[in-house]
């Protein structure tokens, strides 16, 4: 094994550079290769003699062995997720096939850089939603039973957390979203706030503020973040048309 072989598992952040940090720059400088989903890889600008490996979407763990094989045999591989690498990405995958692989693996530098994630982004855009206790759920099916989304929506709720849904609009089941504001609906208040923040950071951003009442959650699509307030979140009116900033108190059950 190469001594100088590595992988470098950087977040692109949610879209524009500025969101990049300076240490994932420089990593997506240093490395030999590039692997990643291809429109994650396609954002990055081409450097004479890097090797790009794009890839499809659900090969996560194909992707994962490829850059171990290659950091074994040298190289400086930078393996590249949307948003922040660890969440609802590309770092748990490495280390489940470093998990199943053999001593060879284990013994890989890996450096994990971490990234602004698009619950992050989105929060900024509308004010300070996440400014007490907050939670994330994923509604990609594949990776875990419906009946598991639900214990967990119907725990988040009851224990009022703000919650963050990633990957609201499932291609294997476009139903999940509906579901779960079906399900929120009977446990929480209808005039929760509720913020579909779609492609932040990127040309075709748009923000949609509602309440649980109203909101209409079709409008998700792969590229949007679902934010559901807790009992305390609200919503700051503004004036001139502009809109309402979001946020949630520090301070639990403190005076309206
Ligand atoms: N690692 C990523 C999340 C990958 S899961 C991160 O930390 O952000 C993919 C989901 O992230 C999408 O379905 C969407 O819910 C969310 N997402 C990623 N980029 C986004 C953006 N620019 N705006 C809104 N949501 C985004």
């Amino acid at each position: 094994m190469s001594a100088e072989g590595r992988i470098l598992v950087v977040g692109l952040g949610p879209g524009p550079l500025e969101w990049l940090t300076p240490e994932a720059s420089r990593a997506l400088e240093v490395a030999s290769d590039l692997i990643g989903y291809g429109p994650y890889v396609e954002r990055i600008p081409e450097r004479a003699g890097q090797v790009r490996h794009a890839t499809d979407n659900r090969v996560e763990l194909d992707r994962a062995r490829h850059a171990l094989e290659l950091a074994k045999a040298g190289r400086v591989v930078a393996i590249v997720s949307g948003g922040d690498p660890g969440v609802f990405a590309m770092a748990a995958a490495l280390f489940e096939a470093v998990d199943q692989g053999d001593e060879t693996d284990r013994a890989v530098n890996i450096s994990v850089l971490p990234g602004v994630s698009a619950m992050q982004a989105a929060a900024a855009r509308l004010g300070a939603p996440l400014g007490h206790d907050f939670c994330a759920i994923s509604l990609s099916d594949n990776l875990k039973p419906w009946d598991v989304i639900v214990r967990r929506l119907t725990a988040a709720a009851q224990g009022d957390f703000v919650i963050a849904f990633y990957n609201p609009a499932s291609r294997a089941r476009p139903d999940a979203i509906h579901a779960a504001f079906k399900l929120l609906r009977e446990l929480k208040s209808a005039d929760t706030p509720v913020a579909f923040a779609r492609a932040v950071g990127r040309a075709d951003e748009k923000l949609t503020l509602s309440t649980l009442g109203e909101a209409d959650p079709s409008i998700c699509d792969m590229s949007t973040l679902v934010l559901i307030g807790s009992s305390e979140t609200r919503f700051i009116a503004r004036p001139d048309g502009l809109s309402p900033w979001i946020y949630t108190p520090r301070h639990y059950g403190g005076g309206r």
